[in-house]
Formats: structure tokens, C-alpha cells, sequence
């Protein structure tokens, strides 16, 4: 079986906008360092594959995430290929500058939703981490860039547990009005389940959200993410967020399972005929690649089961 059989469920999107997050929220984690002719060669294979959107790296300090110290040189060794956008994570001003100076088109900023990720994260409360942003969204938006707002753990906490939607909604609110273009819902530690995933979604177009400007996130550290996905989409999502080979686990959860990997969720739209435009073969030949290059297997079922030839 190389293929799922095509089998409509109704309610769905007709196409999804995948947002490949492998080579930046994927590979940062990583602790040896991958040489930054990898990452390019990765990136170009995503975009061969059929991926449109291929969140590339970090303009962070290096002393943050040393893997991604090479930001620079992955933007200026990068073949860009028409039609495909590769959007850059940039948490401050010095940031944006750095990435203005390789132009790029697409930036991201990284919110939290809750006190404790944004202490421990961004070393400030939510409010003051939102203020430190609206420079940089302002000034990207004026520069004519897209601006994705991350939201991170919308659906629990490691420290404070169970998180108020309300306080998901103020903070989506906030962003968009600084003037970020498209929101992402994140499940940083995976324990989100669909229910909650519709009540919020029923929030935050209830708060006058657009449905078409909010992307999801979801880990799979309890084995949710695709049921997650589903429900999203059910709801009117068309953006998810996902990480070829299911590269990165989460730093909080102790888990080798992080990211949706990119395969599961194609394997699940291609069955279901949602159009994606990605080729599986060839995404699941790249993150074997990529993993042979790593050093160890992808984590990701759809790759491991296709690469047996199950
Ligand atoms: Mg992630």
C-alpha cells in the first residue's frame, strides 16, 4: 500500500495551505550541529516536494539556539524557487533588521499565551512581551511583510496546567491588532484534544477572528495531533502547521514525539481528498535523507511504514 484510498468526508476544506515547519522549529533542537549545506539542500527538497510554505530558520542570538547561528548563511546559500515563500522567526527589532537585509518576505513572531512560558521564554509577563513586538510588527508590515503570530501553549501548560481560552482570545486579539496577517494556534506540549480545539476556534471567530487567518499547531506527544488537525478543519480551518519526519520533540514534554510530522497529515488529506499539493514519495524520501543525515530513524509512522514498503 503506497497510497491511501480516496474516500471524501464531508465538512471538509476543498484544499489545505501546509506550513512546513521542519527546518526551523524542526531542526532547532537538534544537538549536533547540521551543516547549513544540509539545511539548504533540505529546504530546496521540501520545496521540490510540493511544500509553498517552508519556515526556514530563526534571526535569533545564537547564544539562544545555537543551531540556527547560521541563519545568514542559510539565507544567502538558499535556491528560492518561484511561488514558494520562506518565512524566518524573528523575536526582536535586531532581528527583523537581519532579515530585512536578506530579503525576506514572510516573518513570524513568537508569543505565549501564558505568564509562565512568556517568563521563562521571552523573560517577560505576556503583556510586555506583546509590546516588545509591536515595533517589529509595524515596522515589518510597513517594509510590506506578511507577519505570522505564534501563540504557544494554547491548549495547556506545563507549569499552570489548564489554560483559559479567554486568555487565548485576548492575546490573538492583541496580535492582530498590532498587525500580525495570520495567527498560529499552538499545542506546545500536545495535550489539546478536538473538543477544545473547536470551543477555541468557536472563540476566537466569535472575537471576530477570521477562520481563513488561523493556522494550528499541534504536537503529538499524546498522540492528538491528527484528530486535532481534523477537527480544525471540520471548523474551516486551511492552514496546519507541520514538521517533515515529525523532526522536533518537545523540550517540555520528555518525549521523543513533537511535531505533527508532515507525512502523517498528507497520508490523512490525500485519503480524505483535500488537495495539498505535496508529493508524498518524494517528501518521505527527503526526510529519509535527512535522517540518515541525523543519524537516526524519523519518528514519523507514515515514513517508517513507507519506507518498509507496508
Ligand atoms: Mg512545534
Amino acid at each position: 500500500m503506497r497510497a491511501p484510498q480516496r474516500v471524501p468526508l464531508a465538512g471538509l476544506p476543498e484544499r489545505v495551505r501546509i506550513w512546513e515547519v521542519g527546518p526551523r522549529d524542526g531542526l532547532q533542537n537538534e544537538p549536533h550541529t547540521v551543516d547549513v549545506a544540509v539545511k539548504a539542500e533540505f529546504v530546496a527538497r521540501l520545496a521540490d516536494a510540493g511544500l509553498t510554505t517552508i519556515e526556514t530558520t530563526a534571526f535569533v542570538h545564537p547564544r539562544w539556539v545555537p543551531q540556527l547561528a547560521d541563519a545568514e548563511a542559510l539565507m544567502t546559500t538558499l535556491r528560492r524557487r518561484d511561488g514558494v515563500r520562506y518565512p524566518v522567526l524573528v523575536p526582536n527589532e535586531r532581528g527583523l533588521d537581519r532579515a530585512l537585509a536578506h530579503g525576506v518576505t514572510d516573518i513570524a513572531v513568537f508569543a505565549s499565551v501564558t505568564e509562565s512560558f512568556a517568563r521563562s521564554n521571552l523573560n517577560r509577563s505576556v503583556a510586555a512581551s506583546l509590546e516588545m513586538f509591536a515595533p517589529v510588527i509595524a515596522r515589518a508590515r510597513g517594509a510590506g511583510l506578511a507577519v505570522r503570530g505564534y501563540l504557544s501553549m494554547c491548549f495547556g501548560d506545563p507549569w499552570e496546567g489548564a489554560v483559559d481560552i479567554r486568555q487565548v482570545v485576548a492575546v490573538a486579539v492583541r496580535l492582530r491588532e498590532l498587525g500580525c496577517t495570520e495567527l498560529s494556534l499552538g499545542d506546545t506540549i500536545g495535550v489539546g484534544t478536538p473538543g477544545h480545539v473547536v470551543a477555541l476556534l468557536a472563540e476566537l471567530t466569535g472575537a471576530g477572528v477570521p477562520v481563513q487567518e488561523i493556522g494550528v499547531h499541534f504536537h503529538d506527544t499524546y498522540g492528538q495531533a491528527l484528530a486535532n488537525t481534523l477537527a480544525a478543519l471540520g471548523a474551516g480551518v486551511t492552514t496546519v502547521d507541520a514538521s517533515a519526519g515529525g523532526l522536533g520533540g518537545c523540550p517540555f514534554a520528555g518525549s521523543a514525539t513533537g511535531n505533527l510530522a508532515t507525512e502523517d497529515l498528507v497520508w490523512m488529506l490525500d485519503g480524505l481528498g483535500v488537495w495539498t499539493g505535496v508529493d508524498l514519495p518524494a517528501l518521505v524520501q527527503t526526510s529519509g535523507w535527512l535522517a540518515d543525515r541525523l543519524g537516526r530513524p524519523s519518528p514519523s509512522r507514515t515514513v517508517r511504514a513507507l519506507a518498509k514498503g507496508e
